[in-house]
């Protein structure tokens, strides 16, 4: 519907294919990414193909044309989508949210990066010094975030390996004046293994990388595609913007150092990086103290145990670390101003961009959640669109007739009911005491789960490599207990390091007060989850939906099948069929009228009718279109593109 954009480069709006089946949605996809448009909508959902080049598209002077238009008006792009979700907040005051989506390597990050861009560029024309102070703090808030939340994977060399909800706080005149992240669930495990071909954290790179720099004069680091030395000053400078201090920073470097050592097994080094006795650290990785009755005695741990112990204290250190340096920074950006939080407006743009669906040889639990919340966010969508087309009918006062779509409620069921899903199962396997937990884990899956249709098991499939694992949708999967001994806690807890310490609280407990067990990974992701969507189910939703063309980073290939099984995936036409089973087309009667009213002679150049709607209704008449329009409160609803095209024909020929 964008005007200047010709048939040559595909329709930009899905809903104008001619008719709605994968193959047109495939060819149009195909059409426009070869040609270089990599946006294209559906209704106001942009759907994004990676271009995995440069592209020159979001410099000033394209921002510029997307500031304050309508989304029709230009091109599909990420900024039209920006700009429309600024408007709602602006003008109707109300909360929105922008909601990336699509496979690992799709391009989310990247997507919500430029998003952010833009709505910085656009805002503060009065260059209030605080509103600027907060969009560096933001925007400088991502180079720090995805050093030590992204790795190397093989799917994409700047993969993020958290879940991260951003809101951005706006006054009255609508300009930036804080926000607030949520992290979810990093991926820890990644600190302790790695599958072939991949890395563990930019910072630990960073780090190594620098200290070779600076120990190794003639040490000069290898060309990849990542650059540690580069990204490491990067990352030291935003820290030291954003206002860490150097005490914090060190004890960050101490502690990505403790994690190296503690997989050499240098006592003596991480008791001085700990700040806390040597003797301390050899005791905490060798022995644990146990409760039993009134006695407290320190138990040695087998081997087994032991290095098991130590693989857990180099995850839970890392993840504590990233969760403070989210603290920190949401510190830096959160409202300050109580009169701007009390009085005046205060709404809010959320973006969110979260790990997306992906399928290793070996999926462990954090796979599964990562899995899981794509599938949640699955159904937000199904959900929001819908509600969303249903309560615009309602406002406007048009009748509406429910259509079918597919739902993946029965997979979210699956994972999160009470006492009968995969989650539920989980906790009580944790919770069995003196069983090994893997087993009693499975039994419960197969004793309760063995017919769900979605659920696969080794009793009822049998080329499933070990009895522990277990198929979803196809993609398995195997889970193993981890814990982190309270000794540990307590240790860090004990350092002399006050930064250190701040991240153990809990290590203040001793032995015989830790009475409560703490809430499983998997309930407290589970409720994560569950909060989040609550809370982007109460905003106006606004979509990105990415697709990855191809697995080996080429900007010139469409790998047909790899889009195909995204495009069904992320339930593309469904989209198209819902959007298009209501009315493809909706607009304000004064824009309507402003688009075709040279068409018509009682329109032209003005009309004398008692409003825009009667004048509509003139217009639409004398080109015979009535069976294909309903008239809204505020607004035209046109039917089929076909109108569309025909009004647009009409005007071009005038
Ligand atoms: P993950 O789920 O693994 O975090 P993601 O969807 O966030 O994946 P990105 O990191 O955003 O993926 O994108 C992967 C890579 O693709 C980027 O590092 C960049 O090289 C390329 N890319 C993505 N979007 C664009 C774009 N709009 N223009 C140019 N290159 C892009
Ligand atoms: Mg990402």
């Amino acid at each position: 519907m964008a005007e200047h954009e010709s048939l040559e480069f595909g329709k930009a709006d899905f809903v104008l294919l001619d008719s709605v089946s994968l193959e047109e949605f495939m060819a149009n996809l195909k059409l426009r990414f070869e040609k270089g448009r990599i946006y294209t909508y559906i209704g106001e959902v942009v759907v994004s193909v990676n271009p995995y080049r440069a592209m020159n598209i979001y410099g000033r002077d394209t921002i510029e044309q997307y500031k304050g238009r309508e989304l029709y008006e230009r091109p599909p792009h990420l900024f039209a989508i920006a700009d429309a979700a600024y408007k709602a907040m602006k003008r109707r005051n109300k909360d929105t949210c922008i909601v990336i989506s699509g496979e690992s390597g799709a391009g989310k990050t990247e997507a919500s990066k430029y998003i952010m861009q833009y709505i910085a560029a656009i805002t503060n024309p009065g260059q209030r010094a605080e509103v600027e102070r907060v969009k560096n703090m933001l925007l400088k808030s991502n180079c720090v975030l995805e050093a030590f939340g992204n790795a190397k994977t093989n799917r994409n060399d700047n993969s993020s390996r958290f879940g991260k909800y951003m809101d951005i706080n706006f006054d009255f005149k609508g300009d930036p004046i804080g926000g607030h992240i949520n992290n979810y669930l990093l991926e820890k495990s990644r600190v302790i293994f790695q599958q072939e071909g991949e890395r563990s954290f930019h910072s630990f790179y960073q780090v190594l990388i620098v200290l070779l720099i600076h120990s190794v004069p003639s040490f000069s680091p290898p060309q990849s595609s990542i650059n540690d030395g580069a990204d490491f000053k990067a990352v030291a400078d935003a820290m030291k913007v954003i206002g860490f201090t150097p005490d914090e920073i060190q004890t960050v470097y101490k502690v990505l150092a403790t994690i190296l050592h503690l997989n050499s097994k240098v006592v003596a080094v991480i008791g001085v990086l700990l700040a806390t006795k040597e003797e301390n650290v050899g005791k905490a990785l060798l022995y644990r103290t146990v409760a039993t009755g009134r006695d407290v005695i320190d138990k040695q741990h087998t081997t087994q145990e032991a290095s098991y112990g130590r693989d857990a204290l180099a995850k839970a250190m890392y993840e504590r670390m990233f969760c403070w340096i989210v603290g920190r920074i949401n510190d830096v950006i959160e409202v300050k101003n109580y009169d701007a939080k009390v009085h005046g407006k205060n709404t809010v743009i959320g973006v969110l961009d979260i790990y997306g669906f992906e399928i290793f040889q070996n999926n462990s639990f954090e796979q599964f959640c990562i899995n899981y919340c794509n599938e949640k966010l699955q159904q937000l969508f199904i959900q929001l669109v819908l509600r969303q087309e249903q309560e615009e009918y309602q406002r406007e006062g048009i009748p509406w007739k429910h259509i079918d779509y597919f739902n993946n409620q029965i997979i979210v069921d699956l994972v999160e009911l009470q006492h009968k899903g995969i989650f539920s199962v989980l906790d009580e396997a944790c919770m069995t005491v003196g069983k090994v937990t893997d087993e009693v884990f499975l039994q419960g899956l197969n004793s309760k789960l063995a017919k769900h249709a979605h659920y696969t098991s080794r009793k009822v499939h049998k080329s499933l490599e070990f009895d522990r694992d277990f198929r979803i949708r196809g993609v398995q999967y195997c889970m193993n207990k981890d814990t982190l001994f309270q000794d540990f806690k307590r240790l860090l807890y004990n350092s002399s390091n006050p930064v250190l310490k701040m991240m153990w609280p809990e290590g203040k407990l001793s032995i015989t007060e830790v009475t409560k067990r703490p809430l499983t990974a998997a309930t407290l992701f589970k409720n994560s989850m569950i909060a989040l969507v609550e809370n982007l189910a109460c905003k106006e939703p606004y979509y990105v939906r990415c697709i990855k063309p191809n697995d080996v980073k080429s900007p010139l290939l469409f790998e047909y099948e790899r889009c195909r099984h995204q495009v069904e995936y992320l339930g593309l036409l469904e989209n198209v069929r819902v959007r298009r089973a209501g009315f493809a087309n909706r607009q304000e009667y004064p824009r309507f009228l402003q688009r075709y009213k040279m068409i018509s002679e009682f329109t032209w150049p003005n009309h004398d009718l008692p409003s825009d709607k009667e004048a509509v209704k003139r217009l639409v008449q004398g080109c015979g279109f009535e069976h294909d329009v309903a008239y809204g409160k505020t607004k035209v609803f046109v039917r089929t593109p076909r109108t569309l095209f025909c009004l647009e024909e009409q005007r071009d020929e005038m």
